[in-house]
């Protein structure tokens, strides 16, 4: 029987076992943390009670993947109304709603601009998505897309391709605030709203608003890393948890197993690595790639990183702007101007003094995470990977920025919690300096950038050897694409036919 070694039980490790499993191979899934989820997790960080996801929380993209969707997961998913609202500090807010006339009313004046936007992006959400997350070349969604969008493909892929603040105004007429609602979205990217292709991001989050939500799963994140491995378990999975794996071992110009940092060997006729491009680099014994790819995995480029404040609230946050007090998720930069600049402060390695953040109010959804009556509240902001100031004064400034937008919310706060960017990688080592991306979304490190053109579909030019995780292509998310794509490949190779059709 094929025995193949997957390294790193994020959930797209969890996904490529699955389907090798399902297979009949002979899958062991390594993981270096205590228990599996990687960037998928959640539990109590504040007080007993309190249920807080560590890094993902709103998760479009798992909504959307045909990999996700596919394994059909015992996960019951929570599709909150008020999708988003960026406030701003008189007391006003633009909301995103699944529905998209009640975002047309708030956006106002530039309501009109976005049902146009949207009127010709609805009909053709799907194809859009498979395009961005499919395996390059998307030939047949691209075409669909291009199909739909006629006359205006050029037109949209030059906007797509600017920043969004480009776009935001192009689209808006020049309108600030409708910009900075946009712009809030690219944030999710680690880009700054001034980046190149910042755009694509930005709109393809808002877009997904309105054609799959971002849902969130009651229970916490953690509750989809359940249904993976209680899904892997029955195929058949092997899960060691606190086995960091700390060598790909490579005899004959092939892969023959893994070494454990305890110093066991697992022999192996294939190695899955889902950890991203500059660990990989550090597990591939020298010589196992040429020079120039064993380079291009160590200069593999980081963004900033979330540094996150988790809290336990005796009550609601008092968010000034109605729309806020009903969202599942509050963007919170102020004018465009202030947003921007905070993201460029942290892109150039300092600390904003006031951080653009990203806030999440599950509880208000979900009464699973907190004691009756009282919340969770996730919070991050964009910081340096390796920040000038102490946790305490960075979380002084993002307590400081909810309270303009909330006054008097610290008097609901019971308690608090940071998890900064070291503490995220000391964690998970895939998530260097906490960049949530897994490496900068620059347009250098896009498609078959991803991390290179030599491994863009799920293959390493070594023999045994394949690859995925947030820095292969389609890149950072919970959509599972790359796991999938990885154990595609390998089943290719072994003559395997993979299943496609949605099984239970
Ligand atoms: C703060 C934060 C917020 C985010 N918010 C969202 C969100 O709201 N929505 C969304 O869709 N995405 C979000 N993301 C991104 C998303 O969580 C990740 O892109 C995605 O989960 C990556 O999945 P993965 O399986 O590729 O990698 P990971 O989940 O990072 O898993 C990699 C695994 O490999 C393990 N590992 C590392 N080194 C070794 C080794 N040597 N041996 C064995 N195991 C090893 C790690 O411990 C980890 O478990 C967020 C990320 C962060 C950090």
């Amino acid at each position: 029987m094929t025995r193949v070694a997957v390294i790193g039980a994020g959930h797209n490790g969890l996904v490529c076992a699955i389907h090798l499993a399902a297979h009949g191979l002979d899958v062991t899934l390594l993981e270096h943390g205590d228990e599996p989820g990687g960037a998928t997790r959640s539990g109590e960080a504040t007080l007993p009670g309190f249920v807080h996801d560590h890094c993902a929380a709103f998760v479009p993209m798992t909504a959307a993947s045909p990999a996700m969707r596919e394994l059909e997961l015992d996960v019951d998913w929570i599709d909150p109304p008020v999708v988003m609202a960026y406030p701003f500090e008189d007391g006003s807010a633009i909301a995103l709603h699944r529905d998209l006339d009640a975002t047309v009313d708030s956006l106002g004046p530039s309501g009109a601009a976005w049902a146009g936007a949207m009127s010709r992006l609805l009909p053709i959400a799907d194809p859009l998505v498979r395009s961005v997350l499919s395996p390059l070349p998307p030939v047949a969604p691209a075409a669909r897309v291009a199909a739909g969008l006629g006359p205006e493909l050029v037109e949209w892929t030059r906007r797509m391709l600017g920043s969004a603040e480009a776009l935001g105004l192009d689209l808006f007429e020049g309108d600030r605030r409708a910009t900075a609602w946009l712009s809030g979205s690219a944030q999710h990217s680690g880009l700054p709203p001034t980046a190149t292709v910042s755009g694509a991001f930005g709109m393809l989050l808002q877009l997904l608003g309105h054609s799959h939500g971002w849902p969130i799963p009651r229970g916490g994140m953690g509750e989809l890393t359940g249904a993976l491995v209680r899904r892997a378990e029955r195929e058949g999975v092997t899960l060691r948890c606190g086995a960091p794996v700390d060598q790909i071992l490579v005899r004959g110009g092939r892969t023959v197993g893994v070494r454990i940092a305890s110093g066991d060997e697992l022999p192996a006729d294939a190695v899955v690595s889902t950890v991203t491009a500059g660990v990989l680099h550090r597990l591939l014994p020298s010589g196992a790639l040429n020079d120039r790819l064993q380079r291009r995995l160590r200069i593999w480029r980081y963004g900033t990183g979330p540094f996150k404040v988790d809290y336990a609230l005796r009550e609601p946050v008092p968010w000034a702007a109605s729309e806020a007090r009903r969202a599942a998720v509050v963007h919170v930069g102020g004018e465009l101007e202030e947003l921007s600049a905070a993201a460029e402060d942290s892109n150039r390695g300092e600390v904003p003094q006031r951080p653009a953040l990203v806030v999440g109010q599950q509880s208000l959804l979900d009464r699973t995470r907190a004691p009756d009556g009282q919340h969770t509240l996730y919070v991050y902001g964009h910081v340096p990977s390796h920040p000038d100031l102490d946790d305490e004064a960075i979380a002084e400034r993002i307590q400081a920025q909810l309270e303009r937008f909330a006054p008097g919310f610290g008097a609901t706060v019971l308690a608090r919690a940071t998890r900064s960017p070291e503490q995220t990688e000391r964690d998970n080592p895939s998530l260097v300096g906490g960049d949530l991306g897994g490496g900068s979304y620059e347009l250098d490190q896009q498609l078959v950038f991803r991390p290179m053109p030599e491994m863009v579909r799920y293959r390493a030019p070594l023999k045994g050897l394949y690859v995925a995780g947030a820095s292969t292509h389609p890149g950072g998310a919970v959509h599972g694409m790359s796991g999938r794509g990885a154990a595609h490949a390998l089943l290719r190779d072994r003559h395997l036919r993979p299943w496609r059709a949605p099984r239970g």
